[in-house]
């Protein structure tokens, strides 16, 4: 059996922020028939791969028999303010790579306290990722969709690991209410992409637009676009939040460049100096359609940019949008 207090010292030597541990189970039902009918709406955009593999994003058993409890780890990052050309997260290494890393260790010790199975996550698998974290104890969910933790905010990556173990105590959902009646993010959301608390329609949200969306664009996804400064992701939500932190550093380099710039990107450039990055989740050709839009192109202009052919789709969500809370 786990013990609590090792598991979330363990993620924490790790290098973790901030961890907790979820009984296993399949998710509240209401979670599965607001997202299936999200999807069928098309509030997904072109992401219908989502609705692939649902027994197992609403059932970490799905996912690996005999799950018992959910370990999620946290790690918070940079917020950097306006100006910028790519979303806070993506200026960096591929943080897939790091947190997996770190998770590593996690799974290392959790064997070392009785564990049999471990099944890491980044991104990697089709787990309710944000659901998780709530019920784990890492925060609530805001009205942007984020889970606010009471000391990281929202600027912070979840992933974590299923495992077979019992553990000793487990965490649960705090009552904590980010938000209250402050509502900035959905006043400030340049697109209207926030519905209600929590329920973002993706196909208006400039991060799924720059990221995810393949195919043409219609005038008001690509006005969405156009009318920001980021070719890859989005932060607005994140900065107008009260309970992030932005960092007063000049945004380091080889991010601080204007659209202009990354417009006139080659192939062999964005692979050499990018490709370790979560940029990489893009093809040249769709940063250089968002560069046209940012730089005032109409949508008709910047689909011109991206051929038919080179946009492979991962199997999962470099974002972590695979879900959203009722
Ligand atoms: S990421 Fe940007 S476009 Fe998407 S919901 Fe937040 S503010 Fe709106
Ligand atoms: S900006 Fe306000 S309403 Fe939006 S998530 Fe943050 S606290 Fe909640």
């Amino acid at each position: 059996m786990l013990e609590h207090d090792y598991v979330i010292g363990a993620a924490l030597d790790a290098g973790f922020d901030v961890c907790g541990v979820a009984v296993s189970g399949p998710v509240d039902p209401a979670l599965r028939s607001h997202f299936t009918g999200r999807l069928e709406r098309g509030c997904y955009g072109t992401m219908e791969w989502l609705g692939r593999h649902a027994d197992m994003r609403f059932d970490p058993g799905k996912l690996m028999e005999g799950a018992r409890s959910v370990v999620v780890c946290g790690k918070g990052y940079t917020l950097y303010g306006s100006g910028a050309s790519v979303a806070s997260y993506a200026m960096g290494e591929d943080y897939h790579r790091e947190l997996r890393r770190l998770l590593e260790r996690v799974c290392d010790a959790l064997v070392r306290d009785g564990a049999h199975l471990v099944r890491p996550f980044v991104d990697s698998a089709p787990v309710a990722e944000r659901y998780w974290a709530v019920k784990a104890g890492l925060g609530a969910i805001g009205h942007s969709g984020m889970v606010i933790n009471s000391s990281l905010g929202g600027a912070f990556l979840i992933c974590g690991v299923v495992t077979d173990a019992e553990c000793d105590r487990y965490d649960t959902p705090s009552a904590y209410d980010p938000c209250g009646t402050c509502g900035r993010c959905a006043a400030s959301c340049p697109s209207g992409a926030i519905e209600g608390r929590g329920v973002i329609d993706a196909s208006k949200c400039r991060s799924y637009l720059t990221i995810e969306h393949r195919g043409e664009l219609s005038p008001a996804q690509a006005a969405a676009v156009g009318g920001g400064t980021t070719v890859f992701g989005c932060d607005e939500c994140l900065k107008v939040c009260p309970h992030n932190k932005i960092a007063k550093a000049p945004i380091p380099h080889p991010f601080d460049i204007g659209a202009r710039e990354w417009l006139a990107m080659g192939s062999g450039r964005f692979k050499r100096e990018y490709g370790h990055t979560p940029m990489s989740r893009i093809s040249v050709s769709m940063l250089r359609r968002n560069a046209a839009l940012v730089s005032g192109s109409d949508a008709a202009g910047a689909d011109a940019y991206v051929a038919a052919d080179d946009n492979p789709v991962n199997a999962f969500a470099a974002d972590g949008s695979d879900a959203e809370y009722p």
